[in-house]
C-alpha cells in the first residue's frame, strides 16, 4: 500500500500565522512541545517588566499604585475577556488557578446550601481534585468522581457544581462544555470549567456555551511567564449571589476605607483578595499585547492540522515499535496536544530533550507533545517523530 502523502513542508508553506511567528522566537535549535505547560516569552515582555521596575517603581515609588498599578488587574482582565468569550466585567485576574478554583467552589457551595455534592471526572487535574475535596469538606459536602463519559448523566438534585478541566491534561481530550452546561442546568447545578489547557489554544465562547464559572492560568498557551497570575470568570447573573471565601481587602467595596467589616466589591472584583503582583501582571499584560491581531480561529485550525499530522505520522512510523496514540483521533475532540504511550516514555522524553526536542512525561507511560500554534510547525512534528523512530530502534531506549 502506498504511504499517505505526509509532506511537512507542503503543509507549512501555507501558514496563516507566518507574520506573527517572530513575536515568539525560540532559542536556536530548539523544537518546543511544552508551550502547553510553559509558554515561551513573546518579544516586548522583558522591556515592559524592565520599565515597570526602572520607571514606575524606582521613579514613581508608591505613587505608582494610584498612577496605574491598582487598575492593572482590571486592564489585564479586559484584555483577557475576548480569549474567553465573556464580558470584561466577568473576568478577574488574580492568584493561582488552584486558589481561584477554591474561591469559586466555596462561593458556589455556600450559595447552594441544599446541595452537598461536587462532581468531577476521574483523572481530572490532581490539584483541582485536591482543592475540590477540601472546598467540599469545608461545606459538609463530598467530591464525587465518575468516568468523564458519565459526567453528564451523573448530575442529580444533590449536585451543587460540576467541575472539570476543558482539556484532559494527560490525554488531551477536549470536552463539550455546552453539553455539560446543559446537563448541569437541567438538574439545577452550576458548571465550573478549568480552561488552563484551552485558553490561547482555541477560541473560547464561555457565554455562548452557558458556562457559569471558570478558572484558568496565564502561563500556558498565553505565555504570561512562570507563575503568571491566573484568572477566574463569574458570569454576570451570578455575581451578586456569590461571596468569596477568601475575602481580602482588594475585594472589598472600599479597600482604603479600612473598614473592619467586609463588604464585597461590586461584580467580579469581589473575588480579588490580596495585593496584585505588579511585575507578573505587567508580564502577562505584555504577553497579551503580543497576541494582538492574531485570529484564534486560525490558531485552532493550525493546532488541529498539527495534531492530525502528528497522529498520521505516529501511526505510520511508530506503531510498529509499540507506540500507542493516547489522544482522540478526531480533531474536534482534541486540544492542542498529542499524547503517546510507550513503556519507555520516560527515557524517550529525556533522549529527545538531549536533541533539542522538548516535550514532557506524565506517569505512568505518557509522552505529551503540546502543539503551540505560534511556534510549532509541521516540520517540527516530522522531526520529533523521526527522532522517536530512530531512538526506538536502539536497544537502550526501546527496551
Ligand atoms: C496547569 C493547570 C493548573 C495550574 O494550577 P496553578 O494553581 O495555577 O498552578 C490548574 N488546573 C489545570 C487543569 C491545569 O492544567
Amino acid at each position: 500500500m502506498p504511504s499517505p502523502v505526509l509532506d511537512a513542508d507542503q503543509l507549512d508553506a501555507v501558514d496563516p500565522l507566518a507574520s506573527f511567528r517572530d513575536r515568539f522566537a525560540l532559542p536556536a535549535g530548539v523544537r518546543y512541545f511544552d508551550g502547553n505547560s510553559l509558554g515561551a516569552p513573546a518579544r516586548g515582555i522583558a522591556e515592559r517588566v524592565a520599565g515597570v521596575i526602572g520607571r514606575e517603581w524606582r521613579e514613581g515609588l508608591i505613587g505608582s499604585w494610584e498612577a496605574g498599578w491598582l487598575e492593572l488587574p482590571r486592564r489585564v482582565a479586559a484584555r483577557l475577556a475576548p480569549f474567553l468569550g465573556v464580558g470584561a466585567g466577568e473576568v478577574a485576574v488574580a492568584d493561582a488557578t488552584s486558589v481561584n478554583l477554591f474561591k469559586l467552589l466555596g462561593a458556589a457551595l455556600a450559595a447552594r446550601p441544599g446541595r452537598r455534592r461536587v462532581l468531577a471526572p476521574r483523572g481530572n487535574f490532581p490539584s483541582d481534585l485536591y482543592v475540590a475535596r477540601s472546598a467540599a469538606s469545608l461545606h459538609g459536602a463530598d467530591l464525587v468522581t465518575v468516568p468523564a463519559g458519565d459526567l453528564a448523566a451523573a448530575v442529580d438534585e444533590t449536585t451543587a457544581v460540576v467541575t472539570l478541566s476543558h482539556v484532559d491534561y494527560r490525554s488531551g481530550e477536549l470536552f463539550d462544555l455546552a453539553a455539560l452546561a446543559s446537563a448541569a442546568h437541567g438538574r439545577g447545578a452550576l458548571l465550573l470549567a478549568d480552561v488552563s489547557h484551552s485558553v490561547g489554544a482555541m477560541p473560547l465562547r464561555l457565554a455562548d456555551w452557558s458556562v457559569d464559572l471558570a478558572v484558568g492560568c496565564g502561563y500556558k498557551f498565553l505565555g504570561g511567564g512562570p507563575g503568571a497570575p491566573a484568572f477566574l470568570v463569574v458570569r454576570e447573573p451570578l455575581q451578586e449571589q456569590l461571596i468569596s471565601p477568601l475575602p481580602g481587602w482588594l475585594g472589598h467595596l472600599e479597600p482604603f476605607a479600612f473598614d473592619e467589616e467586609y463588604r464585597p466589591a461590586a461584580g467580579v472584583d469581589r473575588f480579588l483578595c490580596g495585593t496584585p503582583p505588579i511585575l507578573s501582571l505587567a508580564a502577562l499584560d505584555a504577553a497579551l499585547v503580543a497576541w494582538e491581531g492574531i485570529d484564534l480561529g486560525a490558531v485552532r485550525r493550525w493546532a488541529e492540522s498539527l495534531g492530525d499530522f502528528f497522529i498520521a505520522l505516529a501511526d505510520e512510523r511508530l506503531a510498529a515499535a509499540g507506540v500507542v496514540v493516547a489522544s482522540p483521533r478526531e480533531a474536534a475532540r482534541r486540544g492542542a496536544q498529542v499524547s503517546l504511550r510507550h513503556p519507555r516514555s520516560s527515557r524517550l522524553v529525556a533522549a529527545l530533550g538531549e536533541r533539542g526536542i522538548v516535550c514532557d512525561f506524565r506517569p505512568p507511560d505518557v509522552m505529551r507533545f503540546g502543539l503551540h500554534p505560534l511556534y510549532v510547525r509541521h516540520a517540527d512534528v516530522a522531526a520529533a517523530v523521526a527522532a522517536c523512530e530512530e531512538l526506538l530502534s536502539r536497544e537502550g531506549v526501546a527496551r
